[in-house]
């Protein structure tokens, strides 16, 4: 028996695991490694399936290609030749852009993913990006780049230290906190309370949070940027403001909050404008607030301003940057500060005009790119760790769009209900096959922290970034064959220049471990790799620090609190408060501990109980519309239609109905057994893809116009 410790990929949460590797090399046993600087002994029973996902016996072990429609075993030789022959002659004929690629939301917790991703990416150079963000976080993204000068510059509420928290759309305790990196979120929630501090959850759902919260406000489904704005209202009238001094456009957002009073946004949003007086001055009144805002607030109509107004009022409460507020967290690794500050729209999409942000271009139009005759038309994509077909609005039609593709590859560890159309499947590793640092998520950690995990199990798959750099090679016009280790070591040397390290010091290392290495040493602490060898449990770097204003990379240097980026969409908010809520139902998600999107549905330990695939209605609403608990009822949106078994439950507002997403596995031609044995319905084919954030281009998932009926 041996003991390997292993940071959890599987969400953001970053547990440090003890997981029993036999001598056959069999998985034993998963738990939550108590002396983990972090998490301390927290496991959820995703991490606890690790071991699963290691022995799942559909996960893919060779590369796959597609001859006379049917997925026949290659060696890797020949599928990196296939791609090179089917790759290059749709570039050299129809250009770069011609490409797409996806990069889905496992990619973020993949350190070779992460670091060689990139590398892949400028090979191919293509404007036709598409990630799992525009179906996500992107809001805060953009809000984060024009406030602070850096869309990964985002404040993370200072969980172990505040006395008062406001939560509007995020189930922290199932999904372990998102764009807040704080492992045993339950614990660390507790804690606010054991401290005499107050929690307060606005949802339209009675989430599990907002049951283990002193209050709950079911707000209707996005109107939560109108609830924002009178908060802010309040506090400029109740003279309540106090932004600090490195805050600029203090005045102009008092302005643009007029007519947001708390009168004016109770009849849309449904709570009472004495509550949002009262929650507005209690966040005002608290020694240390902080406001957290996730998925009800980013997919959703009005995502960048919501995001926007999350940020604005911890500002004007004087709770940025503090202690106990929201905090900016200082990774252990080297990152690059932007020279010029964050901008957005430096292209716009071929078909509908959207504009790029972070370099990506809104995935609910790429079957429109897909589909669009046309110079510039995509003819190939390269999905890597991602599934479209079920995690994207509208989803009937991009796997048809998917189907018009001239060549796809999917670098995945499934045939999956995306990857079924690809005609080459390159498979990753396990989690426990290649070793990792959360390049991406310790930036948004509610404590400073470090921990390494060395490759647990050997294997006889390549490792992803290797894979990467054969991509690359092609992509470059270098052909199949490229030499892996010396486009290593010049990636790696790229790295030491621009980290100041000379490479020499990560010496012997190779892959991730040497650029982790490089970083380590040229980040602020000034550690490198072997420190957290030695250290198997993780390095706590202790609690968050203020960073203002050093952390500002805006031209004035200040936080820019009125943007025009974000401001100019305003008015298309203000024109909300003149509508009258139709009494439609509007669809929302909703998310489970043993659930992440679409990619867990294969491990049993996962799928056990009974369904939970289904439409939650209230009791009012389904009096109404005839619906009965355990019955079948269909959904229908101007995109699609489903048929979904009914929840009856009062824990939704009436006027709401709540699925969850990432189900639908019942395609044909995938190999994900268990997930087909509990499929579910997916419900991206009512998510409309023309419904989107305007200025992050990130797609309506809550609040989508439905009917629903029985069946
Ligand atoms: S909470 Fe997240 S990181 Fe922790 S064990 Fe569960 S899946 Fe892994």
């Amino acid at each position: 028996m041996t003991t390997a410790h292993v940071t959890c990929p599987l969400c953001e949460a970053t547990c440090g695991l003890e997981v029993t590797i036999d001598e056959k090399s069999l998985v034993t046993r998963v738990q939550g490694d108590r002396e983990d600087v972090f998490s301390k002994g927290y496991i959820c029973p995703k991490g606890a399936s690790l071991g699963a996902l290691h022995h799942d016996p559909d996960r893919l072990t060779a590369p796959l290609v597609k001859r006379d429609g049917k997925f026949v075993e290659v060696t890797w030789d020949e599928a990196f030749a296939e791609i090179d022959r089917r790759l290059r002659p749709i570039t050299d004929e129809y250009g770069k852009n011609a490409v797409a690629v996806y990069s889905g939301n496992p990619t973020v917790h993949n350190a070779a993913l992460v670091l060689y991703g990139r590398v892949f990416f400028k090979a191919l150079g293509t404007k036709n990006f598409y990630t799992a963000t525009t179906v996500d976080q992107m809001p805060k993204h953009f809000s984060s780049g024009y406030l602070f000068g850096d869309p990964q510059t985002i404040p993370v509420a200072d969980l172990d230290r505040t006395g008062h928290l406001l939560i509007l759309g995020a189930n922290p305790l199932v999904s372990n906190g998102s764009l807040m990196t704080a492992a045993d979120t339950r614990g660390r929630l507790r804690g606010i309370q054991k401290r005499g501090g107050k929690i307060v959850v606005l949802d339209p759902r009675r989430t599990r949070t907002a049951q283990l919260a002193d209050e709950h406000h079911a707000i209707r489904p996005g109107t939560d940027a109108l609830f924002l704005f009178a908060l802010v209202n309040v506090l400029f009238a109740e003279n309540r403001v106090d932004p600090g001094e490195h805050v600029n456009g203090v005045d102009e957002v008092r302005v643009l909050a007029e007519p947001f009073t708390p009168e004016a946004v109770a009849p849309a949003t449904g709570i009472d404008a004495a509550e949002i007086r009262r929650i507005a001055l209690e966040l005002a009144d608290a020694e240390r607030a902080a406001v957290y805002g996730r998925m009800g607030t980013t997919t959703q109509s009005f995502g960048t301003i919501a995001s926007w107004l999350v940020d604005v009022v911890n500002t004007l409460t004087g709770n940025l940057d503090r202690e106990g507020g929201v905090m900016f967290p200082l990774p252990a690794l080297w990152r690059p500060r932007r020279s010029s500050p964050f901008t957005s729209g430096r292209w716009t999409s071929r078909v509908r005009g959207y504009p790029e942000v972070l370099g990506e271009l809104p995935v609910a139009t790429l079957a429109d790119e897909i589909e669009t005759p046309g110079e510039g038309r995509v003819r190939a994509l390269v999905t890597i760790s991602g599934n479209p077909a079920l995690s994207t609005p509208n989803s009937a039609r991009l796997t048809e769009a998917l189907r018009q593709l001239d060549f796809m590859v999917s670098l995945d560890v499934y045939l999956n209900e995306t990857t079924r159309h690809a005609d080459v499947i390159l498979p990753g590793p396990s989690p426990l096959e290649r070793p990792h640092y959360d390049v991406a998520l310790y930036a948004l950690a509610v404590r400073n922290v470090a921990n390494w995990t060395p490759q647990p199990l050997e294997t006889d798959l390549p490792q992803e970034w290797a894979t990467l750099l054969r991509m690359a090679g092609i992509a470059a016009g270098q052909g199949p064959d490229v030499d892996v280790v010396a486009f290593d070591t010049m990636v790696a040397g790229e790295t030491a220049r621009r980290t100041g390290v000379d490479l020499s010091l990560a010496e012997g290392r190779t892959g991730p471990a040497r650029m982790v290495d490089l970083m380590l040493r040229g980040g602020p602490y000034g550690l490198k790799l072997a420190d957290l060898e030695a250290a198997p449990h993780g390095i706590d770097l202790g609690a968050l620090k203020p960073r203002l204003p050093e952390v500002l990379t805006t031209a004035s240097g200040k936080v820019e609190l009125a943007p025009d980026a974000i401001t100019k969409d305003v008015p298309r908010l203000r024109a909300e408060l003149d509508k009258a809520p139709d009494g439609g139902l509007l669809l929302i998600g909703r998310r489970h501990l043993s659930s992440n999107n679409s990619w867990m549905h294969n491990l049993t330990p996962l799928v056990r109980g009974g369904n939970r695939c289904t439409v939650q209605v209230h009791p009012d609403d389904a009096s109404r519309l005839g619906l009965t608990d355990g019955g079948l009822a269909s959904v229908t949106s101007r995109a699609g239609k489903l048929e979904v078994p009914v929840e009856v439950t009062a824990d939704v507002r009436p006027g709401v109905v709540s699925m969850p997403h990432g189900w639908g596995h019942d395609a044909d031609g995938t190999r994900t057994r268990v997930a087909a044995a509990h499929a579910g319905v997916n419900s991206n084919l009512v998510a409309d893809e023309t419904l989107l954030d305007v200025p992050s281009g990130t797609a309506v998932l809550n609040g989508i116009p439905v009917e629903v009926a029985p069946v």
